[in-house]
């Protein structure tokens, strides 16, 4: 009996990505899977239907028949409403089905369709869920890869937010200085926009509070101002940031507002894993920085560093300009999808590789992404988020 995987179009308002190329629909056909694309797919990545069909895809126009046929879907966002269907797109699945995608399923507003998923039989992984600290995992790890374009694309809309050059331009009448950037949290997000910050010519100082992350951005070159957090308060399970208590985040909110008063563009990016974002910046720091200055707050998908950033929109507040544009990686898609597809191949090879009749359950990788099995809740950050809430 044949297994088919499914690619469908996202549908999701301003996303661009898409879960397969047409090299990666090739590469399933050779594992033996019959593969299926929604027609448009690849259309914002730039990959055309004919190529899908090319590698071997079928293209399906209707959402409907191509979630109902498939064994196994791969998508970027986590399943929604189809507006124009008025069906859910899990209960388009058919049950039983097995689904890998972004979940983020410990976060509350998603809890729901981790209950959908569970009800409806469904075999969920998540790709968040890729253990980064396993090397062979490391070709999996979509969060790398989508923290890679955020960095980059973050500091693409600092400048074009900024009324200045960022580089030092010499001219006949005069030279124009460079501008100060202040990059808050220096992860992979951080460092990706330290790297963009200083092609673009921009000078660059970094604050973060591992000890790890700050010798990472020395070696890019930068500054490191020194706030110094004690390693059991600053360290979690893994190597990851562990949520400050109230004074220490006082004591970095008193270091951080000289050096936001003295930046033209600040990253702000500090997370901290299952959590929401700490709210490094206030109302009075914001009142402190620079006309014409700009700060794009990155960990608004995890509710911002800065207590005024509006989620989805750019805002004006005293001449400072407080960008919180979510979900990034989609307005990149040709290069986002680039990078998730690759990783998704990985995933769904390493996943497949006793055979495509059955997702390999036993895999240590697999585990940790596996979210609902069998009607059942499987994600321990999960079970312990709903248990929490
Ligand atoms: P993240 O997105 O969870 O956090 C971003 C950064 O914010 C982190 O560097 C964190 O220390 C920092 N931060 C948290 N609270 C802060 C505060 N109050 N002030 C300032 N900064 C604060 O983390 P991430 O970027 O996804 O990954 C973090 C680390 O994970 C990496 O730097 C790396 O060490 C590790 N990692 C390892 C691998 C691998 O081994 N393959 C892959 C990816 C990441």
């Amino acid at each position: 009996m044949s297994s088919r995987i499914c690619i469908p179009r996202e549908i999701m308002a301003e996303e661009g990505r898409v879960a397969a190329f047409p090299e990666s629909v090739a590469h399933y056909v050779r594992m033996g899977f019959d593969v299926a694309v929604e027609a448009g797919a690849g259309h914002a990545a730039q990959q055309s239907d004919e190529a899908y069909a090319a590698a071997g895809a079928r293209i399906v126009a209707d959402a409907a028949s191509l979630f109902g046929d498939a064994d196994v879907v791969l998508k970027v966002k986590q399943p929604i409403l189809n507006p124009t269907l008025g069906r859910h797109e899990v209960e388009l699945m058919r049950e039983g089905a097995v689904l890998i995608t972004f979940l983020h399923p410990a976060a509350p507003s998603n809890h729901g369709l981790v209950r959908m998923l569970r009800d409806r039989n469904i075999t969920a992984f998540t790709m968040d869920g890729i253990p980064r600290e396993e090397s062979h995992a490391q070709k999996m790890d979509a969060l790398t890869s989508m923290s890679t374009v955020t960095g980059y694309k973050s500091v693409v809309i600092a400048a074009d937010h900024f009324p200045k050059f960022i580089p030092m331009i010499g001219t006949s009448i005069g030279t124009i200085t460079q501008a100060k950037f202040l990059i808050v949290g220096a992860g992979v997000v951080g460092l990706q926009a330290i790297a963009t910050a200083k092609r673009l010519g921009g000078a660059v100082v970094a604050v973060d509070v591992r000890e790890d992350a700050r010798k990472a951005a020395v070696s890019l070159g930068v500054k490191v101002p020194g706030f110094e957090v004690p390693e059991a308060l600053a360290r979690g399970e893994g190597g990851y940031a562990k949520a400050l208590p109230d004074e220490w985040l006082e004591r970095e909110r008193e270091f951080l507002r000289p050096l936001l008063s003295d930046a033209d563009i600040v990253i702000s990016s500090a997370l901290v894993p299952g959590e929401v974002a700490p709210v490094l910046i206030d109302d009075s720091m914001l009142r402190a920085m620079k006309p014409g200055s700009v700060l794009v707050d990155v960990a608004i998908d995890q509710g911002g560093n800065c207590a005024a950033t509006e989620g989805g929109r750019s805002i004006e507040r005293d001449g400072v300009w407080i960008c919180g544009r979510q979900n990034i990686p989609g307005s990149m898609p040709v290069h986002a999808s680039w990078l998730y597809e690759k990783n998704m191949r990985e995933f769904v090879s390493n996943l497949f590789k006793k055979g495509i009749a059955a997702p390999d359950l036993q895999d240590a990788i697999a585990a940790r992404c596996l979210v609902t099995h069998a009607r059942e809740i499987r994600h321990r950050g999960a079970l312990g988020a709903m248990r929490a809430a």
